[in-house]
Protein backbone atom coordinates (compact mmCIF):
# COMPACT_ATOMS: atom_id res chain seq x y z
CA UNK A 1 0.00 0.00 0.00
CA UNK A 2 0.73 3.61 -0.31
CA UNK A 3 -0.30 6.46 1.86
CA UNK A 4 0.25 10.27 0.72
CA UNK A 5 0.00 12.14 3.99
CA UNK A 6 -0.94 15.92 2.63
CA UNK A 7 0.38 18.58 5.76
CA UNK A 8 1.37 22.07 6.74
CA UNK A 9 3.65 19.79 9.45
CA UNK A 10 5.68 17.21 7.85
CA UNK A 11 7.80 17.39 11.11
CA UNK A 12 5.17 16.31 13.16
CA UNK A 13 5.25 12.73 10.88
CA UNK A 14 8.91 12.06 11.58
CA UNK A 15 8.66 10.07 15.45
CA UNK A 16 5.24 8.25 14.04
CA UNK A 17 7.33 7.13 11.15
CA UNK A 18 10.13 6.15 12.49
CA UNK A 19 9.40 3.50 15.63
CA UNK A 20 7.37 0.55 16.22
CA UNK A 21 5.11 -1.25 13.73
CA UNK A 22 4.70 1.15 11.47
CA UNK A 23 8.82 1.59 11.10
CA UNK A 24 9.04 -2.09 10.69
CA UNK A 25 6.16 -2.08 8.04
CA UNK A 26 8.21 0.53 6.00
CA UNK A 27 11.60 -1.48 5.97
CA UNK A 28 9.95 -4.41 5.31
CA UNK A 29 7.94 -2.46 2.12
CA UNK A 30 4.47 -3.45 3.34
CA UNK A 31 3.77 0.01 2.92
CA UNK A 32 5.27 3.61 1.77
CA UNK A 33 4.27 7.06 3.56
CA UNK A 34 5.45 9.85 1.75
CA UNK A 35 4.48 13.09 3.77
CA UNK A 36 4.42 16.50 1.42
CA UNK A 37 4.20 19.77 2.42
CA UNK A 38 1.29 21.87 1.42
CA UNK A 39 3.87 24.84 1.68
CA UNK A 40 5.89 22.95 -1.15
CA UNK A 41 3.31 23.70 -3.60
CA UNK A 42 3.01 27.74 -3.07
CA UNK A 43 4.19 30.46 -5.20
CA UNK A 44 4.56 33.30 -3.23
CA UNK A 45 7.44 34.49 -0.42
CA UNK A 46 5.96 33.51 2.17
CA UNK A 47 4.40 30.35 1.20
CA UNK A 48 0.98 31.22 2.22
CA UNK A 49 -1.53 28.03 2.14
CA UNK A 50 -4.34 30.22 3.99
CA UNK A 51 -6.82 32.88 3.81
CA UNK A 52 -9.39 34.57 5.53
CA UNK A 53 -13.11 32.88 5.04
CA UNK A 54 -15.64 34.83 2.63
CA UNK A 55 -18.51 36.12 4.44
CA UNK A 56 -16.34 36.90 7.41
CA UNK A 57 -16.16 34.55 10.93
CA UNK A 58 -12.92 33.67 13.23
CA UNK A 59 -10.08 31.89 11.80
CA UNK A 60 -8.27 31.18 8.40
CA UNK A 61 -8.82 28.53 5.80
CA UNK A 62 -6.67 26.41 4.10
CA UNK A 63 -6.82 28.21 0.54
CA UNK A 64 -7.65 25.64 -2.90
CA UNK A 65 -4.86 26.13 -4.75
CA UNK A 66 -1.66 24.35 -3.48
CA UNK A 67 -3.84 21.41 -2.22
CA UNK A 68 -5.45 21.68 -5.81
CA UNK A 69 -1.43 21.87 -7.08
CA UNK A 70 -0.38 19.26 -4.87
CA UNK A 71 -2.93 16.76 -6.09
CA UNK A 72 -2.07 17.81 -9.69
CA UNK A 73 1.83 17.31 -8.92
CA UNK A 74 1.25 14.13 -7.06
CA UNK A 75 -1.11 12.35 -9.72
CA UNK A 76 -0.30 14.09 -13.28
CA UNK A 77 -1.92 10.62 -14.70
CA UNK A 78 -5.14 11.29 -12.74
CA UNK A 79 -5.17 14.84 -11.52
CA UNK A 80 -8.94 14.37 -10.58
CA UNK A 81 -7.24 11.86 -8.50
CA UNK A 82 -10.00 11.37 -6.08
CA UNK A 83 -12.87 10.98 -8.20
CA UNK A 84 -13.98 7.32 -7.62
CA UNK A 85 -10.59 6.27 -8.43
CA UNK A 86 -7.96 7.39 -5.50
CA UNK A 87 -9.68 6.95 -1.87
CA UNK A 88 -8.92 10.58 -0.72
CA UNK A 89 -9.36 11.14 3.01
CA UNK A 90 -9.81 14.61 4.57
CA UNK A 91 -9.73 14.16 8.36
CA UNK A 92 -12.76 16.44 9.82
CA UNK A 93 -14.57 16.54 13.13
CA UNK A 94 -17.82 16.85 10.57
CA UNK A 95 -16.68 12.74 9.16
CA UNK A 96 -18.13 9.71 9.53
CA UNK A 97 -16.53 7.96 12.73
CA UNK A 98 -13.47 6.35 12.38
CA UNK A 99 -14.15 2.55 13.66
CA UNK A 100 -12.05 -0.75 13.19
CA UNK A 101 -14.97 -1.42 10.43
CA UNK A 102 -13.58 1.84 8.33
CA UNK A 103 -9.48 0.82 8.93
CA UNK A 104 -10.38 -2.77 7.54
CA UNK A 105 -11.90 -0.95 4.21
CA UNK A 106 -9.53 1.65 4.15
CA UNK A 107 -6.38 -1.48 5.01
CA UNK A 108 -8.11 -3.05 1.28
CA UNK A 109 -6.97 -0.36 -0.96
CA UNK A 110 -3.73 0.22 -3.35
CA UNK A 111 -3.50 3.74 -2.20
CA UNK A 112 -4.64 6.32 -0.10
CA UNK A 113 -4.22 9.83 -0.22
CA UNK A 114 -5.01 11.47 3.62
CA UNK A 115 -5.42 15.64 3.94
CA UNK A 116 -4.95 17.24 7.37
CA UNK A 117 -6.79 20.32 7.46
CA UNK A 118 -5.67 23.23 9.71
CA UNK A 119 -6.95 26.72 10.93
CA UNK A 120 -10.52 26.41 10.42
CA UNK A 121 -10.54 23.81 7.80
CA UNK A 122 -10.51 23.71 3.93
CA UNK A 123 -11.97 25.56 1.22
CA UNK A 124 -15.25 23.06 0.49
CA UNK A 125 -14.21 23.33 -3.03
CA UNK A 126 -11.52 20.60 -2.39
CA UNK A 127 -13.75 18.87 -0.85
CA UNK A 128 -16.35 18.70 -3.57
CA UNK A 129 -13.15 18.19 -5.85
CA UNK A 130 -11.03 15.47 -4.83
CA UNK A 131 -12.42 14.09 -0.90
CA UNK A 132 -14.03 10.28 -1.09
CA UNK A 133 -14.09 10.17 2.49
CA UNK A 134 -14.54 12.82 5.71
CA UNK A 135 -13.24 11.09 8.62
CA UNK A 136 -13.38 11.92 12.14
CA UNK A 137 -11.59 10.42 14.99
CA UNK A 138 -13.97 11.12 17.71
CA UNK A 139 -16.32 13.68 18.94
CA UNK A 140 -13.80 16.50 19.82
CA UNK A 141 -11.80 19.33 18.26
CA UNK A 142 -8.20 19.00 17.32
CA UNK A 143 -5.59 22.08 16.19
CA UNK A 144 -4.94 20.08 13.04
CA UNK A 145 -5.28 16.84 11.54
CA UNK A 146 -1.85 15.40 11.73
CA UNK A 147 -2.72 13.38 14.91
CA UNK A 148 -5.85 12.12 13.18
CA UNK A 149 -4.07 11.26 10.38
CA UNK A 150 -1.37 9.26 12.30
CA UNK A 151 -4.63 7.17 14.29
CA UNK A 152 -5.87 6.68 10.69
CA UNK A 153 -2.23 5.33 9.25
CA UNK A 154 -1.72 3.57 12.58
CA UNK A 155 -4.91 1.40 12.21
CA UNK A 156 -4.37 0.55 8.67
CA UNK A 157 -1.02 -0.23 8.60
CA UNK A 158 -1.20 -3.01 11.32
CA UNK A 159 -4.39 -4.48 9.39
CA UNK A 160 -1.63 -4.83 6.19
CA UNK A 161 -0.50 -8.66 5.64
CA UNK A 162 2.43 -9.09 7.50
CA UNK A 163 3.13 -5.41 9.52
CA UNK A 164 2.61 -7.35 12.69
CA UNK A 165 5.21 -9.80 13.80
CA UNK A 166 2.25 -12.04 14.12
CA UNK A 167 -0.48 -11.98 11.46
CA UNK A 168 -3.09 -14.11 13.62
CA UNK A 169 -2.74 -11.75 16.60
CA UNK A 170 -4.81 -9.00 14.92
CA UNK A 171 -7.76 -11.39 14.67
CA UNK A 172 -8.32 -11.47 17.97
CA UNK A 173 -8.39 -7.79 19.10
CA UNK A 174 -10.98 -5.66 20.38
CA UNK A 175 -13.72 -4.73 18.10
CA UNK A 176 -12.40 -7.79 15.54
CA UNK A 177 -15.76 -9.56 16.04
CA UNK A 178 -17.79 -6.94 17.89
CA UNK A 179 -15.87 -8.18 21.55
CA UNK A 180 -13.59 -6.33 23.37
CA UNK A 181 -10.36 -8.72 24.23
CA UNK A 182 -10.27 -10.29 26.96
CA UNK A 183 -7.86 -9.51 30.06
CA UNK A 184 -3.95 -10.99 29.86
CA UNK A 185 -1.55 -11.82 31.80
CA UNK A 186 2.43 -12.56 31.65
CA UNK A 187 4.89 -13.44 33.95
CA UNK A 188 5.50 -13.81 36.78
CA UNK A 189 2.27 -15.68 37.67
CA UNK A 190 2.00 -14.08 40.87
CA UNK A 191 2.94 -10.34 41.33
CA UNK A 192 2.98 -8.64 44.88
CA UNK A 193 0.48 -10.52 45.83
CA UNK A 194 -1.86 -10.71 42.95
CA UNK A 195 -2.78 -14.27 41.19
CA UNK A 196 -2.91 -14.62 37.56
CA UNK A 197 -6.45 -16.68 36.61
CA UNK A 198 -5.63 -20.41 37.44
CA UNK A 199 -7.20 -22.11 34.21
CA UNK A 200 -4.51 -19.90 32.43
CA UNK A 201 -1.37 -21.73 34.23
CA UNK A 202 -3.43 -24.96 33.66
CA UNK A 203 -2.34 -25.97 30.38
CA UNK A 204 -5.80 -27.06 29.79
CA UNK A 205 -6.11 -25.69 26.03
CA UNK A 206 -10.33 -25.81 26.04
CA UNK A 207 -10.69 -24.81 29.52
CA UNK A 208 -8.43 -21.69 28.37
CA UNK A 209 -9.77 -20.97 25.49
CA UNK A 210 -13.85 -20.98 27.06
CA UNK A 211 -12.51 -18.90 30.00
CA UNK A 212 -11.15 -16.39 27.08
CA UNK A 213 -14.79 -16.12 25.22
CA UNK A 214 -16.32 -15.77 28.61
CA UNK A 215 -14.34 -13.08 29.95
CA UNK A 216 -14.25 -11.36 26.25
CA UNK A 217 -18.11 -11.02 26.67
CA UNK A 218 -18.33 -10.43 30.29
CA UNK A 219 -16.19 -7.48 29.24
CA UNK A 220 -17.91 -6.21 26.56
CA UNK A 221 -21.45 -6.45 28.24
CA UNK A 222 -19.54 -4.39 30.76
CA UNK A 223 -18.19 -2.05 29.14
CA UNK A 224 -19.73 -1.88 25.68
CA UNK A 225 -22.70 -3.34 25.43
CA UNK A 226 -23.07 -1.30 22.28
CA UNK A 227 -21.26 -3.52 20.34
CA UNK A 228 -23.12 -6.54 21.65
CA UNK A 229 -26.52 -5.39 20.09
CA UNK A 230 -24.08 -4.48 16.99
CA UNK A 231 -23.38 -8.26 17.64
CA UNK A 232 -27.12 -9.43 17.44
CA UNK A 233 -27.68 -7.35 14.52
CA UNK A 234 -25.42 -8.43 12.53
CA UNK A 235 -26.46 -12.44 13.31
CA UNK A 236 -30.32 -11.50 12.83
CA UNK A 237 -31.41 -12.87 9.59
CA UNK A 238 -31.90 -10.87 6.76
CA UNK A 239 -36.06 -10.27 5.10
N1 LIG B 1 -13.76 24.62 12.15
C1 LIG B 1 -13.76 23.20 12.04
C2 LIG B 1 -15.12 22.63 12.42
O1 LIG B 1 -15.76 23.22 13.29
O2 LIG B 1 -15.51 21.59 11.90
C3 LIG B 1 -12.68 22.58 12.95
C4 LIG B 1 -11.32 22.86 12.44
S1 LIG B 1 -10.05 22.14 13.43
C5 LIG B 1 -9.63 23.43 14.52
C6 LIG B 1 -8.67 22.09 12.36
C7 LIG B 1 -8.45 20.78 11.65
O3 LIG B 1 -8.17 19.78 12.58
C8 LIG B 1 -9.59 20.26 10.81
O4 LIG B 1 -9.61 20.84 9.53
C9 LIG B 1 -9.29 18.78 10.76
O5 LIG B 1 -8.40 18.45 9.70
C10 LIG B 1 -8.60 18.52 12.09
N2 LIG B 1 -9.49 17.91 13.09
C11 LIG B 1 -9.97 18.51 14.20
N3 LIG B 1 -10.71 17.68 14.92
C12 LIG B 1 -10.72 16.50 14.28
C13 LIG B 1 -11.34 15.24 14.52
N4 LIG B 1 -12.10 15.04 15.58
N5 LIG B 1 -11.13 14.24 13.64
C14 LIG B 1 -10.36 14.42 12.55
N6 LIG B 1 -9.75 15.61 12.26
C15 LIG B 1 -9.93 16.63 13.10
Amino acid sequence: MKIHILTLFPGAFDSFLSHSIVKRAIEKRVVEVSVHNLRDFTHDRHRTCDDRPFGGGPGMLLKPEPIYEAVEKLFPQTPRAARGKKRFIYLTPQGKRFDQKKALELSREKELVILCGHYEGVDERVIEEFVTDEVSIGDYVLTGGEPAAMVVTDAVVRLLKGALGNDASKEFESFSGNLLEYPQYTRPAVFRGRKVPPVLLSGNHRAIESWKKTQAARRTKKRRPDLLKKKEKSRAPRD
